[in-house]
């Protein structure tokens, strides 16, 4: 087997640094964390409009770092892959931030102007409770 040359891994290694190089598509991946996301909860979160965080969730879609799920009405999005939120932890390393601050405002809110399942969850249940 041919052994990569150097420049062929840093063509590799450069991508996925490539596609979170923005400060909009971390703050996204910033709001997703571990769990999911709808946009509205994104634009509660970030008070972007609508089509600039599509338009975001598009190319993060596209370099395969996020994946959706469509529930009702709402399309959710969540990370393929975790070790995106160790790289962001380790850039804040490097841009002097402390880990902790920054890992402290991972997909930890919810919004009072979000109405999606995970800002309102008792919208549902209890409905569905009486019809039991
Ligand atoms: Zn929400």
């Amino acid at each position: 087997m041919k052994k990569a040359s150097i420049p062929e891994l840093s063509e590799k290694l450069a991508a996925p640094l490539q596609a979170l190089a923005s400060p909009q598509r971390i703050a996204i991946l910033l709001v997703i964390g571990k769990g999911e996301a709808c946009v509205c909860h994104l634009e509660a979160a970030l008070g972007w409009r609508q089509a600039y965080i599509s338009q975001h969730l598009m190319a993060l879609r596209k370099a395969d770092i996020l994946q959706d799920r469509r529930e009702g009405r709402y399309v959710y999005y969540r990370l393929k892959n975790a070790s995106y939120l160790d790289l962001i932890l380790d850039s804040a390393t490097l841009s002097g931030l402390s880990a902790e601050t920054v890992s402290s405002v991972i997909n930890t809110q919810t919004y009072p102007s979000c109405e999606c399942p995970h800002c309102v969850p008792m919208l549902i249940s209890v409905e569905s409770l009486k019809t039991v």
